[in-house]
């Protein structure tokens, strides 16, 4: 873990460990458990990001009633936002009265949540929850704000844990900073 990881010339240090993550997610579970204890919330969880948080988020939340969707959204290239979201996969299900839990890998300007959460909003849920693994309050363009987050961060590029630099080192257990 000390080890320092370089990926398309770019240059990664250790940030935060896979047992300081698990400790993370756990708050944070159990934080959704009680606040939707005897509700059956549909997860939704944005790919591709956020595949291996949901992974470990829904299970230590234990609402054994909860389904879990899938949505796809793409904004990044290489190490930076493009500033437009493309929608990549929606979702189809009827969602009109059912309590959202949206599981995104980061916030960073904000532009993805916004997007989605008005989306989302404009169908009748009876509530929408944004859970984000980390969140970068300073690259706010939208004043977005995560009703749940595992970890803020300074506004660099982070990999590992299932994030990515252009579909590599999803795969790390570690979480890695750009240095
Ligand atoms: P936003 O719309 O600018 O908030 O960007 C959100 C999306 O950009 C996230 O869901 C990630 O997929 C991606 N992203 C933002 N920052 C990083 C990063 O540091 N590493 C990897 N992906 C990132
Ligand atoms: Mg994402």
């Amino acid at each position: 873990m000390d080890e320092k990881v370089k990926i398309d010339g770019l240059s990664f240090v250790p940030f935060l460990k896979e047992e300081d993550i698990k400790r993370e997610v756990k708050r944070v579970a159990e934080e959704l458990k009680h606040d939707l204890e005897g509700k059956s919330p549909l997860f939704v969880c944005v790919l591709n990001g956020a595949f291996i948080f949901a992974a470990d988020l829904i299970r230590e939340a234990g609402l054994n009633d909860a389904p879990i969707s899938f949505v796809r959204y793409k904004s990044y290239e290489g190490i930076n936002s493009t500033g437009s979201v493309k929608q990549m996969v929606g979702l189809n299900e009827d969602i009109e009265g059912k309590d959202i839990v949206i599981i995104e890998d980061i916030v960073d300007t904000g532009i993805t949540a916004n997007l989605m959460v008005n989306d989302i909003k404009k169908r009748n849920p009876a509530s929408v929850r944004f859970v984000t693994l980390l969140h970068k309050p300073e690259s706010s363009r939208t004043g977005f704000k995560p009703d749940y987050i595992a970890f803020s961060i300074p506004s660099k590029f982070i990999i590992g844990y299932g994030l990515d630099l252009d579909g590599k080192a999803r795969n790390l257990k570690d979480i890695y900073i750009n240095v």
